[in-house]
């Protein structure tokens, strides 16, 4: 009896995915971008009347912003830097040499001004921050970019480079809290639409070393991040494919961001995985999207 081949195995078979050769790192058919569009405006539909100013960043952002955030504290482990070649002839004929033997060549890279993106709200806050305080109604706004994590797998739902559509409140507590909740009931509408399995549940990031056990219990204790999961490799470990997570006074502290009132601004943000939200819906309901369930198509397609 033959095994079932792994979902990665399936996916690059049909031509939805290309294989580079390196783990969570793959190229995309246009039948698996059509599904990523669509899931996309979904997403942008599911926000309804809701006025938003849209924002696009490169996936690339500038360390010193990311130096600020804070994400080095929380997350050293998952994050990419970029570095260039910065020496002259000499050192360049020292790096031919180092490939061509097949040895190390990094020696003359040196870090350049910028990281690759993490999460797409990142780089958001100071450029919020240098407007001055926000507007009564406070701030809604629409990100969405291609991230990095450096967490290589076999798993074809964590990539190392993904794109993540995020909506992102600023305001205070009562205006986050309120989007935040209406956001969770968006995120179960939307997958119920796509007929997908899922669950609801309390969630902590994954907080690197010794205080990273503590990090996450305060996390959960607070109720800072709810997942919306739908089994993909797992029924028992099932995959997140939206966050909804509320950053209190993290980044209205660390930005300098006030209220209208003069108060630290809250933030929160809803991220949905679209290339998750893609291998959740070819996972379930077949490589084809053509032969996707009628009201699934009806979801995406309208
Ligand atoms: P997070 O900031 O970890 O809550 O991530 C936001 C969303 O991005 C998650 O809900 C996932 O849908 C998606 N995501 C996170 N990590 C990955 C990954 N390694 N590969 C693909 N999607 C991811
Ligand atoms: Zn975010």
């Amino acid at each position: 009896m033959s095994e079932t081949p792994s979902l990665l195995r399936r996916l690059i078979d049909a031509g939805l995915f290309i294989d580079t050769g390196a783990p969570g790192l793959y190229g995309r058919s246009g039948a698996f971008e059509e599904v990523i569009d669509r899931i996309d405006a979904a997403f942008v539909r599911a926000a309804g009347d809701d006025v938003t100013e849209v924002v696009r960043f490169p996936p690339g952002m500038n360390r010193r912003v990311f130096e600020t955030s804070g994400y080095l504290k929380s997350f050293p482990q998952l994050a990419g830097t970029v570095h260039a070649f910065c020496g002259a002839h000499s050192d360049h004929m020292d790096l031919l040499e180092h490939l061509a033997a097949g040895e190390d060549w990094m020696g003359k890279q040196e870090p350049t001004e910028v990281v690759l993106t993490p999460a797409a709200c990142y780089p958001l806050y100071p450029v919020v921050a240098a407007r001055g305080p926000l507007a009564e109604t406070g701030g809604l706004f629409d990100l969405q970019s291609y991230c990095f994590r450096h967490e290589p797998s076999d798993d074809p739902a964590r990539m190392q480079m993904f794109r993540m559509h995020e909506m992102v409140r600023l305001g205070d507590q009562d205006q986050v809290l309120a989007f935040r909740a209406q956001w969770l009931e968006r995120g179960q509408a939307l997958v119920t639409s796509l007929e997908l399995p899922f669950s609801l549940d309390l969630a902590n990031d994954p907080f690197f070393g010794r205080g990273g056990k503590l990090m996450a219990a305060g996390q959960r204790a607070q109720q800072l991040k709810f997942e919306l999961l739908v089994p993909i490799h797992s029924e028992e470990h099932p995959t997140a494919c939206f966050s909804f997570n509320y950053h209190q006074d993290h980044f209205g502290l660390t930005w300098d961001i006030k209220t209208a009132a003069g108060e630290v601004a809250h933030t929160a943000c809803v991220g949905i995985g679209l290339e998750r939200v893609a291998i959740a819906l070819f996972n379930q309901h077949g490589l084809s999207s053509s032969a996707w369930p009628v009201g699934v198509r009806k979801a995406l397609w309208g």
